[in-house]
């Protein structure tokens, strides 16, 4: 059976990319391989959108998520965490095991907060030193107002913290004219690499803060990275050099097509995606859905857990369920990464053959319509 990898991490790997992560090891102190580490910082200020300094880590996303709190972060240090999922908790769970201060935004799961409330919460508590959050928050499927966030916080001297570890490549992002100061994102999502790169964009504001964190930390040092990497190209340890190498590939495959283009087809596959589920009688989950991912309401009458098995075992679709309370309540349909039209229509029809076998009542054909209809129209192959 060929299996369609859909899921939010990991994503499917281009053909181009494995071979090359494919070839003989090289050594990671070569002049010609230093010059890629160079080259594959730049391809990610590109897809970053920025000029500040970039930082690669050879751990999965969340050991940049680690060193975003444990480099900004001293013990007792207030930070305001928006929380609206699942990936959101791990930002507090994070500062809560530095012994920092974190103080709580709670927002249902499915919703985005109202940036004027952070405002408020800002002007009350000027001793917050960051506002963490994430660019589409993976366990629900919404984007979060980025943009701004960033324009209340630029003025104020907190830092504003962005996890675009399933954004990135894929939802609308800039990060300097958004005015966000760190940004972390990982390789497997929609960088379209395997797991175990991580990578944190860092702007000067942030480094003010960083230059004076007293937190104990080694690995994920981050002064460690500027003076090494950032000042020599140079990791600090041995990194993945293989990643390195795919990583060029994948920077070649992002530039080639221009960020733009590829925000545009990410925005046409989530249409495509969301026209079809609502075409079967379905509700969207996410209030504000992003575009990398489509999470949507399982009815009662329909067992949630069955459905992603029968998915996975009878069809080949790997798609993800829900996590904690809503384990069960919603599926996860991933467009990031190496997704295209194609893919979607066949998750689709998968789809449908498996709520039929599961007792759904809709019109056989009418997801898979819907989807043709908006990729036909406007997906740009
Ligand atoms: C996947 C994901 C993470 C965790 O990344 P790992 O690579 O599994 O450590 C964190 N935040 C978001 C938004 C994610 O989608």
């Amino acid at each position: 059976m060929k299996k369609h990898l859909m899921s939010p991490g990991p994503t499917p790997v281009p053909e181009d990319v494995l071979l090359t992560m494919a070839e003989p090891m090289v050594h990671h102190r070569t002049p010609d391989f230093i010059a890629k580490v160079g080259k594959a910082m730049e391809g990610l200020q590109y897809i970053f959108q920025t000029e500040n300094d970039i930082l690669i880590f050879s751990s999965s996303g969340t050991g940049a998520m680690e060193g975003a709190v444990a480099n900004i972060l001293n013990p007792d240090d207030k930070a305001l965490i928006i929380r609206n999922g699942k990936f959101a908790e791990r930002w507090g769970e994070i500062a809560e095991s530095f012994k920092t201060d974190p103080i709580y935004l709670d927002v249902d799961w499915g919703e985005i907060c109202d940036p004027d409330e952070i405002k408020e919460i800002l002007n009350e508590n000027p001793d917050i030193k960051a506002v963490y959050t994430q660019l589409t928050e993976t366990s629900t499927g919404v984007v979060m107002p980025i943009k701004e966030l960033g324009e209340i916080i630029k003025d104020t001297d907190a830092l504003l913290i962005v996890d675009a570890i399933s954004g990135l490549a894929g939802q609308e992002f800039y990060m300097d004219k958004w005015n966000v100061d760190i940004c972390v994102a990982g390789s497997q999502k929609g960088l379209m690499l395997p797991p175990g790169h991580a990578y944190a964009a860092v702007s000067d504001k942030a480094w003010k803060v960083i230059e004076k964190n007293e937190q104990p930390h080694y690995y994920f040092d981050w002064m460690i990275y500027k003076k090494k990497l950032v000042g020599s190209h140079k990791d600090p340890f041995t990194g993945s050099v293989v990643h390195v190498k795919g990583l060029l590939k994948v920077i070649d495959r992002i530039k080639s097509e221009g960020i733009e283009n590829m925000f545009q087809r990410y925005k046409v596959l989530a249409e495509a995606t969301q026209n079809a589920v609502k075409a079967l009688g379905l509700d969207l989950f996410a209030k504000a859905p992003c575009d990398v991912e489509t999470s949507v309401k399982i009815p009662e009458s329909v067992d949630g857990k069955k459905l992603t098995k029968l998915m996975r075992d009878k069809y080949g679709f790997t798609i993800a369920g829900g996590q904690k309370h809503v384990k069960g309540k919603i599926i996860r349909i991933a467009h990031m990464g190496y997704i295209e039209a194609f893919d979607v229509i066949s998750v689709i029809a998968g789809l449908e053959m498996v709520l039929k076998e599961l007792g759904w009542d809709f019109k056989v054909g009418a997801g898979v319509a819907a989807a043709q209809q908006v990729i036909s129209e406007k997906y740009k192959f």
